[in-house]
């Protein structure tokens, strides 16, 4: 099988999804995996695009198997198909060609933009879908015969060729009908009990996001329930691994050099967090964290971090005044922030990274201006930490426009304007220019624009994607001449009673959860954080049982 991460080398070997991937195919009985990136320089029209292990060019293998995280590699796909001299389109490969098949988050929440160009998709955790789906794959048989059949057994395996779309006189989606059988909706195949699989870097390589860290996965979905973060939703329920279980993923082949990258949505909600750090820096090895919520900085873990040697740590406050964080259901107050900010550089943590997404649903002026008052404010508190400290830090405001992402209660919003957000950018660049030691980065609004195209479209958009491709990818000069709106698609509030095309996908969340989440958001109602023990709120968990 030939496994491929749609983007660059150094990209995909950061990706612990990728990197998990990759070691599980090549631990089952009679499966060879090798890797291909996007190929850079782009490759010459000689020489096909072939696997870094071999060498052997990738239309030679039996599968060839796309993990897809980000929408924006979306036409990094149709690139390399063209680049391994692959017809782009599924009906114009028979049996004679690999099979093309794709999973990853990207494909969770909606695979239809894509669903033309790909055999099938795996639908959720691929612990549990690639040992069935190697199990029964079988390059003599009849590929559309075969197709069927494992779409008949194979929970979370989506077949597009075997699903007819329909749409509305409006233009608006109307249905997705299967054929011969199959179930209308695909139920997501994700792990109950993580224990049982081993989740982490397959190999550490320098030239990556994370050189030489070992990565290592602490949690799966978060508890959190903020309602822009699709992980939040189609990861449910939260799912912790025990510290002792991590320490087994961590030393159980040997002890990995260089640091151990702790890696999950809500690290710092780990119990036992703090014990599993001792252990690992007790020779003297460095973690990093990818991310730690504000309200979780205990004494102990402030000095696991100092003793790390970690310089930057990141606070996601997200919005910026308390009005928009009880909308998005953040969970945290401008005091949890400030003391963060304070205690981070009290623990001798130099510099502060700050998230913060703009033109959020519901979002006024006055919250905009709050995120910049709200870094002026991160700023004295910072300064009069690090005054004490002797040693003044650096503060970076990372600003990103706001994608409303399939799954989640925001997913019937439009995405703010291109010159709206350029104006919000611009503002929060002035406002905060002239205070020392912050520096402001920002988004391409263009970016998150396409992001939300291909996140939130149905099978039409493949037009658009195969136009960039013909068009060199100049999305100006594509958009301009499509016939399709991509404005549809990204600017247009939906009605609450509309279907989505990724509706067809169950993640066991009921819509009617979610669209009463968006009602809430509305009114800055918040709710309260999942307990997988005691709750059946979502959908997800199945009911308690009582006396
Ligand atoms: S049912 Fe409750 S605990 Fe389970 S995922 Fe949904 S909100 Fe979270």
């Amino acid at each position: 099988m030939a496994l491929i991460y749609p983007n660059t080398y150094h990209v995909g070997m950061s990706n612990l999804g990728f990197q998990t991937v990759y070691r599980i195919l090549n631990n089952l009985d009679g499966v060879v995996c090798e890797r291909a990136f996007l190929p850079e320089p782009p490759p010459s029209d000689t020489k096909a695009l072939s696997t870094l292990e071999s060498g052997k060019a990738v239309a030679e293998f039996d599968i060839v198997a796309f993990s897809i995280s980000f929408e924006n590699d979306f036409p990094n796909l149709l690139a390399i198909l063209d680049a391994a001299t692959l017809p782009l389109s599924a009906a114009d490969r028979d049996g004679r060609r690999p099979l093309v098949t794709a999973g990853g988050a990207a494909c969770l929440l909606n695979p239809e933009p894509i669903a033309a160009f790909i055999d099938c998709f795996l639908i959720g955790e691929a612990e549990t879908l690639l040992p069935q789906f190697m199990d029964r794959f079988d390059p003599h048989a009849d590929r559309r015969t075969w197709l069927l059949e494992a779409a008949l057994h194979i929970n979370g395996l989506y077949v597009p060729c075997l699903y007819q779309d329909f749409y509305n006189e409006d233009h608006t989606f109307k249905a997705l009908k299967a054929a011969q059988g199959l179930p209308d909706r695909i139920t997501r195949a994700y792990v109950n009990d993580l224990s049982q699989f081993r989740t982490r870097s397959a190999i550490t390589t320098p030239h990556t996001t994370f050189d030489k860290t070992f990565l290592v996965e602490v949690s799966r979905g978060c508890p959190h329930g903020c309602r822009f973060c699709a992980a939040g939703y189609v990861y449910r329920p939260p799912r912790f691994r025990s510290p002792e279980d991590i320490a087994d993923c961590i030393y159980e082949e040997k002890s990995p050099e260089g640091t151990i990258g702790l890696v999950g949505a809500a690290v710092s909600d780990l119990p036992g967090l703090e014990t599993l750090c001792s252990r690992i820096s007790e020779d003297g090895t460095e973690i990093s964290f990818s991310s730690l919520r504000a309200d979780a900085l205990s004494d102990d873990l402030l000095t696991q971090l100092k003793t790390s040697r970690v310089k930057t740590a990141t606070i996601a406050p997200d919005a910026g005044s308390e009005r928009m964080r009880a909308c998005i259901n953040k969970g945290l107050s401008e005091e949890d922030i400030l003391a963060a900010a304070a205690k981070l550089v009290a623990a001798g943590i130099p510099n502060l990274k700050l998230y913060f997404m703009i033109g959020l649903p519901f979002e006024t002026i006055q919250d905009v201006d709050a995120i910049a008052d709200l870094c002026k404010k991160i700023k004295d508190a910072f300064l009069e930490a690090s005054r004490q400290k002797g040693r003044i830090g650096h503060i970076t405001v990372s600003v990103s426009p706001f994608v409303p992402k399939p799954h989640t209660p925001f997913q019937w919003a439009p995405m703010d304007t291109i010159p709206s957000l350029k104006k919000k950018i611009k503002h929060i660049r002035k406002t905060l220019s002239k205070v020392p030691n912050l520096t402001v980065q920002a988004d391409a609004p263009r970016w998150a624009y396409i992001q939300a195209l291909f996140s939130r479209g149905d099978r039409r958009v493949a037009e658009i994607l195969v136009a960039g491709r013909d068009n060199a990818w100049n999305w100006a000069r594509t958009f301009k001449s499509s016939p399709i709106d991509p404005d549809f698609y990204v600017l247009r509030q939906r009605e609450e009673l509309e279907v989505f095309p990724w509706d067809f996908i169950d993640h066991g969340i009921r819509k009617s959860f979610l669209l009463a989440e968006y009602k809430r958001a509305q009114k800055g109602k918040t709710t309260r954080e999942c307990d997988p023990r005691s709750c059946s709120l979502c959908g997800v968990c199945p009911p308690q049982q009582t006396g």
